[in-house]
C-alpha cells in the first residue's frame, strides 16, 4: 500500500481464516478499497464471500470464463450451470434444519487442465449438457444488460 497502488489483487485472502476473523478482513479490505479509491480483484472459491464484497463478478471454470454479471444479478439470476450450482453449494439454514430440500452438488471430478473435455470445459460434470456441448466450445455472450455467459443452452 506504500506504492499506493490502483489496483489491488487478494488472491484467496480468506480461505483459510475462520469466519470471525474472515469477517474482520473483509471488513479491513472494504475500508481500504474505499479509502485508496482501489480497483480490487477478489480472487476465491467461496461464493458467499464474493458476491458480498464484490461489485461484479466472474465465474471460472478449468481456466475458461463462464459468466459475468453484476453481483446482485449473480446471486438472484446466475443463468450459467456452473455458477447456479456453485450459488447452490453455499450452506443454507433452512436445509441445515430440515425446513428445506437441499438443493443439487456438482458431481464428478475435476479434469485435468492439461487434458480438457472438447467443446464446453463443464460438459462432463454439466446436468445440461448435450452433444452440441461437447462439440462447440459456447463463446461469451451478453444475455442482459452488463451480463455475459458462455452456454450453448441459456
Ligand atoms: S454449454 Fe452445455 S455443458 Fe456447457 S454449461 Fe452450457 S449446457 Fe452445460
Amino acid at each position: 500500500m506504500m506504492l499506493e497502488p490502483k489496483v489491488l489483487i487478494c488472491d484467496e485472502p480468506v480461505s483459510s481464516l475462520d469466519v470471525s476473523v474472515q469477517a474482520q478482513i473483509l471488513n479491513l479490505l472494504e475500508q481500504t478499497k474505499t479509502e485508496f479509491g482501489l480497483t480490487m480483484i477478489f480472487i476465491a472459491h467461496n461464493m458467499a464471500v464474493v458476491k458480498n464484497i464484490s461489485d461484479r463478478v466472474m465465474v471460472m471454470y478449468l481456466g475458461k470464463v463462464c459468466e459475468i454479471a453484476p453481483s446482485r444479478d449473480m446471486e438472484n439470476q446466475a443463468r450459467h450451470p456452473y455458477s447456479r450450482l456453485l450459488l447452490s453449494s453455499i450452506p443454507d439454514p433452512d436445509v441445515l434444519r430440515g425446513e428445506a430440500e437441499a438443493t443439487p452438488t456438482i458431481e464428478g471430478d475435476l479434469p485435468s487442465p492439461l487434458n480438457p473435455p472438447s467443446g464446453c470445459r463443464f460438459r462432463t460434470r454439466c446436468p445440461l449438457a448435450t452433444d452440441q456441448c461437447a462439440a462447440e466450445e459456447p463463446l461469451l455472450r451478453e444475455v442482459d444488460a452488463d451480463h455475459y455467459v458462455a452456454c450453448h443452452h441459456v
